[in-house]
């Protein structure tokens, strides 16, 4: 858990909100880029910060379902 909170000191903010161009610190935990049920490792070298927004999306497709979010008509997902 230390490396975790090491990791969350250094990228306190959601890594896929801001993809977004969206700030988010809310809700913050640290996922991993490859699952370590596939094979990933637990060091920062694979943590990425995520909301519990954007990790349920991200391990419901590493469980194999694929979300497809809504586009509205200005190009942005609809919640
Ligand atoms: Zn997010």
């Amino acid at each position: 858990m230390r490396k975790r909170a090491a990791w969350l000191k250094k990228q306190p903010l959601c890594q896929d909100c801001m993809a977004e161009g969206v700030v988010n610190a809310d809700d913050l935990e640290v996922d991993h880029v490859i699952p370590l049920f596939k094979g990933g490792k637990d060091n920062e070298s694979n943590y990425r910060t995520r909301c519990s927004r954007h990790h349920k999306l991200k391990t419901a497709q590493d469980m194999g379902h694929v979300i497809r979010p809504e586009i509205g008509v200005d190009g942005w997902p609809i919640e």
